[in-house]
C-alpha cells in the first residue's frame, strides 16, 4: 500500500524523504504542497522530475483521491466524489456564494441513522472519517478555488476573496456519531486555515449527548438541527433516531447550546409531499397544522428555520410540493414571529442539494 504523505508528521516526512537519498529541504517543499491540497506529485514543479516519478510510484499526497468532479450549470457549485485509502467513497461539495466559499464536508462514509428522506444512508454506515480525511476535503476545495482563475471562474461577490471561508459539516454521515474527530478537524480548520468559528456549522439529526459535548467544547459555532417534523409520532416515522432522543429533549439541548454560545439556532425542515392512492400529491409534514405546531415549539427562542423543498431521490418515496404550499407553510411561521427562509437549491442539477449526496459508483 502506498504511503500517504499528508498523514506523516514533519519528522516522519523528513525521514521518508531522506531515506530516498534526498536532502532534508525537499520534505519542507513537499509539506508546503500538501498544505495547499496538491492532488498529486505532478504539480510539484519545484521537485526534480525523477523524484516526482519515484513518489508517484510509492506514495499518495492526500488521504483522499478525486474520482469524479461535477460542475453545476452555473459554475457555482462543484461536487467531488472522493475515494478514501480503503476504497470507501464519500462526497464533498464546494459552493461559491456572494458571502464567500463554503465547503460541505462529510464526517462518515455512509450513515447509520436511516432518515427516510435521505440518500446518504441507503448503504448504511461504513466507518467514521479521521481528522485528516475531513481536513483534506477542505484542502481539495481550496485547491479547486485557487485553480478557478485558470478556468476564468470569478469569485462570486466583492466579499469573496477566493479562499474557503465557511465550513458546513452537513455532508454524508452524522457528525455527532464522530464527535471527537469532528472537533479535532474544526480546531485545525480554525487554527490552520483561519476559518472563524462563526463561519462553521455542524448539523445533527439530534444526538443529545453529542450536542452536550459541543456545549462542553464551548466554541461559538452554528448548530443546525435536522428537525423535519414538529411532533414525535411523525418524526419517528421519518427519523428513527427520534425513538431514542425525543424531539423536546433534542430541542432543549440545542436551545441550551445556542443560549450558551449566543448563536442563532438553525432548524432544518425538509418540506415533503406524498402521493395518495389517486396519485395526487398530499402534504406530508407541512400542513397548516404542523406549521402552527412548529411555531409553538420554537416561539421565544433565537432560531432561523431553513425550509428545504424536497429534492427528488429516486429510491425514496416522497414527492415535491408546490411553490404555493411552500410559501403557505412559511407564511404561518412568519405570522407567528419565527424567522424563516426558503433555502435556495444549489447544485440540484448535479445531485448535491440537500439529501441528494450519495455514492453513485461507476
Ligand atoms: S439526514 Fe444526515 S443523519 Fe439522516 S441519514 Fe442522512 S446523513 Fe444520516
Amino acid at each position: 500500500m502506498k504511503t500517504i504523505l499528508f498523514n506523516l508528521n514533519d519528522i516522519e516526512l523528513e525521514k521518508f524523504i531522506t531515506e530516498l537519498g534526498q536532502p532534508r529541504f525537499r520534505s519542507k517543499q513537499i509539506r508546503e504542497w500538501l498544505n495547499r491540497g496538491a492532488p498529486d506529485f505532478s504539480v510539484m514543479k519545484n521537485l526534480p522530475e525523477d523524484l516526482r516519478n519515484k513518489l508517484n510510484d510509492i506514495a499518495e499526497t492526500l488521504p483522499l483521491k478525486i474520482v469524479k468532479k461535477l460542475e453545476s450549470g452555473d459554475n457555482q457549485t462543484t461536487k467531488f466524489l472522493l475515494e478514501l485509502n480503503d476504497g470507501e467513497q464519500i462526497e464533498c461539495v464546494l459552493m461559491r456564494t456572494t458571502y464567500g466559499n463554503s465547503v460541505c464536508v462529510s464526517s462518515q462514509a455512509g450513515c447509520a441513522m436511516g432518515c427516510k428522506f435521505c440518500a446518504s444512508t441507503l448503504l448504511g454506515l461504513k466507518r467514521n472519517l479521521t481528522v485528516n480525511e475531513m481536513f483534506a476535503q477542505v484542502l481539495i476545495a481550496q485547491w479547486e478555488l485557487r485553480s478557478d482563475k485558470l478556468k476564468d471562474i470569478k469569485p462570486n461577490g466583492d466579499a469573496n476573496n477566493g479562499d474557503v471561508s465557511h465550513i458546513v459539516v452537513m455532508g454524508t454521515g452524522e457528525p455527532l456519531q464522530n464527535t471527537q474527530n469532528v472537533i479535532g478537524f474544526l480546531e485545525r480548520a480554525n487554527s490552520e486555515l483561519n476559518i472563524s468559528w462563526r463561519r462553521i456549522t455542524v448539523s445533527t439529526c439530534g444526538i443529545v449527548p453529542g450536542i452536550q459535548e459541543l456545549s462542553t467544547w464551548g466554541r461559538p459555532i452554528n448548530l443546525a438541527i435536522s428537525l423535519h417534523a414538529p411532533v414525535d409520532e411523525l418524526r419517528s416515522q421519518i427519523m428513527p433516531i427520534n425513538n431514542k432522543y425525543k424531539l423536546i429533549d433534542v430541542l432543549n439541548a440545542a436551545f441550551d447550546f445556542s443560549d450558551q454560545q449566543n448563536r442563532q439556532l438553525m432548524i432544518e425542515y425538509i418540506l415533503l409531499g406524498k402521493r395518495d392512492e389517486n396519485d395526487e400529491i398530499v402534504l406530508y409534514n407541512c400542513s397548516n397544522e404542523y406549521a402552527e405546531k412548529l411555531s409553538e415549539l420554537l416561539r421565544g427562542h433565537n432560531v432561523m428555520v431553513n425550509l428545504i423543498p424536497w429534492n427528488t431521490v429516486d429510491e425514496r418515496d416522497f414527492a415535491s410540493i408546490s411553490g404555493n404550499a411552500v410559501h403557505r407553510f412559511q407564511d404561518i411561521l412568519i405570522k407567528n414571529g419565527i424567522h424563516t427562509r426558503i433555502r435556495r437549491e444549489r447544485g440540484a442539477d448535479i445531485g448535491s442539494a440537500c439529501g441528494q449526496l450519495r455514492l453513485k459508483r461507476g
